[in-house]
């Protein structure tokens, strides 16, 4: 399968949750291949990158689009959690604008969750969506270098127990227990198999 996606640290998530299957990195069999993300659902973003990866290869592709949802921004950055700072815009840009626009809300008022549309989109034309999400809260002091993105600013709420360490502060086997990626990725092979299932049951009542 090819993983759409030329986002390293998105790449190596995925090879860790979906295990005992091969990604084949985008670039090494299209490294020309350009994926927009013009839609403003997740959704739709991630099937029209994993789509244009299929149709180009023959291949199953999969892919993600995912984003932070900050409610006192009214959802913002959402889908252009990637450009919240403009086109052309790194991790640093976009994070000294969150932490600008969060200045003057109240800690308490700072709630937010990361989300995560999964998709597979075989060349057959089939497609399987599933999505996560992980809720938290934003610190306007940035911490840890474990992760990227919105990481550094972004502390998970949790049922099962407090946390105080920002998604940059916990180590990747950890947060993919919960992370809106991990929820995602594992509701997507939950299908998968189902749908195989549903397809044949290999017990000759199909
Ligand atoms: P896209 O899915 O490639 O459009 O980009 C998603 C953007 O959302 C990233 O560039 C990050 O800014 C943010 N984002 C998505 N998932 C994560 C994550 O797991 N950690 C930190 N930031 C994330």
């Amino acid at each position: 399968m090819i993983f759409a996606s030329r986002n390293k640290h998105k790449v190596e998530q995925v090879q860790r949750l979906l295990v005992g299957m091969e990604l084949v990195p985008l670039d090494e069999v299209a490294p020309q291949l350009e994926m927009d993300e013009p839609f403003d659902t997740f959704e739709a973003n991630a099937l029209a990158k994993a789509r244009t990866v299929a149709e180009a290869t023959g291949e199953v592709a999969i892919a993600d689009d995912s984003g932070l949802e900050v409610d006192a921004l009214g959802g913002a950055p959402g889908v252009i959690s990637a450009r919240y700072a403009g086109d052309g815009a790194g991790d640093s840009d976009n994070n000294a604008k969150l932490v600008a626009a969060l200045e003057d809300v109240d800690a308490s008022e700072r709630t937010a969750r990361y989300r995560c549309v999964a998709v597979l989109v075989a060349p057959d034309g089939k497609e399987f969506v599933a999505e996560g999400t992980c809720e938290g809260r934003i610190t306007l002091e940035g911490r840890g270098d474990l992760g990227f993105g919105y990481d550094p600013h972004f502390i998970p709420v949790l049922p099962e127990r407090i946390e105080t360490r920002t998604m940059g502060e916990i180590p990747l086997d950890e947060k993919l227990a919960f992370s809106h990626r991990g929820r995602a990725f594992r509701a997507l092979a939950a299908k998968l198999k189902r749908d195989a299932f549903t397809l044949d049951p290999g017990d000759g009542t199909a």
